[in-house]
């Protein structure tokens, strides 16, 4: 085992990062920019060093401060977490040239599945199934890109290959919107990721988003880890996950988690990942893969009992998986609500000092965050604070457990997101289970229309 790892992040998964390497027994470094010098975790990790200013340009992105950080201190690994660096082949590349380990997979297989046509590539390879698109890239020939669009079939959606986060993507209903619609994906796309390149996927009406988990270790073990339903979203971000994904047929989830683990022994992965499908009409489709720790991996933990963070750090560290794929046992249900430092309808950001913190606890509630009474919510950052986690050997006592949890949680001082996830708690269809991706913006819409008809 590490004796020391550096924790490439902040906030919640900071902590998180933070608190299973002190299970582990190894020591912590945490970095972190100016705005963050006086957050809990950092003063809760072994050594902290400043790596920057507030924008994250200059600090959480910046990979000289990070790898003279890890130097300084006698690092023996980085963990990158989520977001920022985390699915940065060059970091992960500039990591293992500096003579530390990255906790992740390897950078050639970050690039191979950071790029989304070439990860498409080589998942159809791999026979996993994609959305029916273009074959590769689009053209630049816009006739070509005309005649692709027809075989795919209206609507279509194009979608930039180096997107993420829910960025760089517009949805196309007509011929004469497409050619438009793809020069300005092409620009936006380049500015943003610094990759022009973009694709065309047949666009699902109502479908789900089902992701399954694998982890994989460095002798060509890959497990699944069952899948999480992130249907709830708006505007492509998560809002709420769950797992076991509700009504679904078992055997087809069971084929689908086995072609994912294949297909991670196939590529040589190694380490966590989450490989994400669209579901429609029982059939699953590929669109990408995350190759490192997700925002939701609680609920995963939760019904499977494995501590993905630890096991992260253990397949890097160079240990075999201690468990098979029949040791994997799925039990109980599991569900998370993000909670967001934003108005709970209007969406607009909330930073600011929180006067007053109380989190929910209780049997089956599990609270992930770095915040606390006194706390100032940077406004550099995304605006999640915490993620609270439910657990119950049903979903309906998940759900029931989760109305109390956000009933007994007390944020003052900011505006947050728990409003708009209480509606969501007693939303008939919700309770239902197996709402498309499209429902909470269909929701929000209507609740928009009906304010405005008052
Ligand atoms: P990102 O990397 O930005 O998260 P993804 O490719 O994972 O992008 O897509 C994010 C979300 O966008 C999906 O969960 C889904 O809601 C929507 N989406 C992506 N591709 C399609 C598609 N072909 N049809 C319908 N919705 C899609």
């Amino acid at each position: 085992m590490f004796g020391k790892v550096l924790i490439a992040n902040r906030g919640e998964i900071a902590l998180r990062v933070q608190r299973a390497c002190r299970e582990l027994g190894v020591r912590t470094v945490a970095v972190h920019s100016t705005a963050d010098a006086e957050a809990k975790y950092v003063k809760l990790a072994d050594e902290s060093v400043c790596i920057g200013p507030p924008p994250s340009g200059q600090s959480y992105l910046n990979i000289p401060a990070i790898i003279s950080a890890a130097e300084v201190t006698d690092a023996e690994a980085i963990h990158p977490g989520y977001g920022f660096l985390s699915e940065n082949a060059d970091f992960a590349e500039r990591v293992e040239k500096s003579g530390f380990v990255f906790i992740g997979p390897k950078a050639e297989t970050i690039r191979l599945m950071g790029d989304k046509v070439s990860a498409k590539d080589a998942m159809k390879v791999a026979g996993v199934p994609c959305v029916p698109g273009s074959e590769g890239a689009l053209p630049e020939d816009g006739k070509e890109i005309v005649k692709i669009a027809r075989t795919v079939g209206y609507p279509v959606i194009i979608k930039a290959a180096g997107g993420g986060g829910g960025r760089g993507m517009r949805v196309v209903h007509t011929e004469a919107a497409l050619i438009n619609a793809v020069n300005m994906t092409r620009t936006e796309a380049g500015a943003a990721f610094g990759n022009p390149v973009v694709y065309m996927e047949k666009f699902l009406e109502n479908p789900r988003h089902i992701e399954i988990q694998v982890m994989a270790d460095t002798f060509k073990n890959a497990v699944w880890l069952s899948e999480r339903d992130c249907s709830m979203q708006r505007r492509h971000q998560k809002v709420i996950e769950e797992a076991p994904a509700p009504e679904i047929n078992r055997r087809a989830i069971t084929r689908i988690g086995e072609r994912c683990a294949e297909a991670c022994r196939k590529i040589g992965y190694r380490g966590a990942g989450t490989f994400e499908f669209l579901y429609e009409n029982g059939e699953f489709f590929f669109i990408e893969m995350n190759t490192r720790v997700q925002v939701e991996h609680p609920v995963t933990e939760l019904v499977t009992g494995i501590d993905i963070v630890q096991a992260q750090i253990r397949v890097a560290a160079g240990e075999k998986l201690w468990f098979r794929q029949r040791d994997i046992v799925v039990r109980g249900h599991s569900i998370e609500c993000r909670i967001c430092a934003e108005d709970p309808f209007k969406f607009t950001p909330s930073p600011g000092k929180i006067t007053s913190w109380h989190s929910p606890g209780g049997p089956g509630i599990r609270v992930d965050s770095h915040v606390y009474s006194g706390y100032t919510v940077p406004s550099h950052y995304d605006s999640m604070i915490a993620k609270v986690i439910s657990y119950g050997d049903t979903r309906e006592q998940a759900i029931r457990r989760m109305r109390i949890a956000l009933s007994e949680m007390v944020v003052e001082g900011i505006k947050t997101n728990i409003p708009l996830h209480q509606d969501l708690l007693l939303d008939e269809r919700f309770i239902l289970g197996g709402t498309s991706i499209h429902y909470l913006e269909e929701k929000l819409a209507a609740r928009e229309g009906a304010s405005k008809g008052k």
